[in-house]
């Protein structure tokens, strides 16, 4: 069934619309949007691994809120902006464009039904921009809307135990950590015996990049055949299963905190009045 990694009965799609409008605090429930991409991940790995870690830390941490923190995850985007990963086979990308209107129209959906807590947990790297865009449009057309751009790995986890230091340095992609945590999750399709340890150069100007990470824009190509940018050899399901829990945990505290907390300002619909067929329309001076 659809749900997944998640716990059914905090799954979205599987309420009425009748269940939907007699939730009792729709206002201060957290509605959680995983969003992933299906791209390359190396020739060990399949192409949903963005969206299996969002999809798969989501509903961990669903699975240990208390009955008393009301929230829901929505299905997953499975399909993001992963231009930077066309060359290779398997990789299906959306336009920017497509991807922020994608998110804009799930967001006014989710407002439409009365939630004003949504939070975005983005599992790829290439997209977090896109993300913060969507937020901010949707904060401008409505004063009382809470949206949170979160990214998957920016919480306190337990993965950097597990790295080198020219891991945690170079490693973009189909890497240590991603690899470990999709043997946990989805182990019947990881391929070890094709993993393969593959390093970007690094980059020539320490002023423009002190960490010597790439500081331009890059296809994955760029950086040779195989489609791994870092060191997948060393990871193991075990590692996989610690790092997710760490990642389940602190999302499950963010999600608690997300349905008590209060920002200012709550008005009601801002600018509610002056965006029409979804483009805001600056009303200053009218
Ligand atoms: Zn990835």
């Amino acid at each position: 069934m659809i749900h997944g990694f998640n716990p059914p009965q905090r799954f979205l799609p599987y309420l009425s619309w009748t269940e939907i409008t007699q939730l009792p605090d729709r206002e201060n429930t957290v509605i959680v949007l995983p969003t992933g991409a299906t791209e390359q991940h190396g020739p060990h790995l399949p192409c949903a691994v963005d969206t299996l870690i969002c999809a798969g830390v989501v509903g961990h941490a669903l699975a240990r809120l208390p009955d008393h923190v009301p929230a829901f995850a929505l299905s997953p985007i499975t399909y993001g902006k992963s231009e930077e990963h066309l060359h290779f086979p398997g990789t299906i990308t959306l336009s920017g464009e497509t991807l922020l209107a994608t998110i804009n129209e799930v967001g006014e959906s989710v407002y439409r039904a009365g939630f004003r807590k949504l939070l975005i947990v983005n599992g790829h790297g290439g997209q977090p921009q896109v993300m913060e865009m969507s937020a901010r449009e949707l904060r401008l057309r409505h004063g009382d809307f809470i949206v949170v751009p979160g990214f998957t790995w920016r919480v306190p986890n337990v993965a950097s135990q597990y790295l080198s230091e020219k891991e945690k340095k170079l490693a973009m992609h189909a890497g240590h950590a991603e690899t470990a945590i999709i043997m946990a999750l989805a182990p019947e399709t990881v391929h070890m015996e094709r993993a393969v340890a593959n390093y970007p150069p690094v980059f020539p100007s320490t002023i423009l990049s002190p960490d010597g990470r790439p500081a331009c824009a890059w296809s994955a190509r760029d950086f040779g055949e195989s489609g791994i940018i870092g060191d997948p050899l060393g990871a193991t399901p075990e590692q996989g299963h610690v790092i997710l829990e760490s990642l389940a945990k602190s999302w499950a505290q963010a999600i608690t905190e997300l349905h008590t907390l209060e920002w200012a300002p709550r008005e009601q619909d801002t600018w509610g009045k002056s965006h029409q067929n979804g483009y805001i329309q600056n009303t200053f001076g009218e």
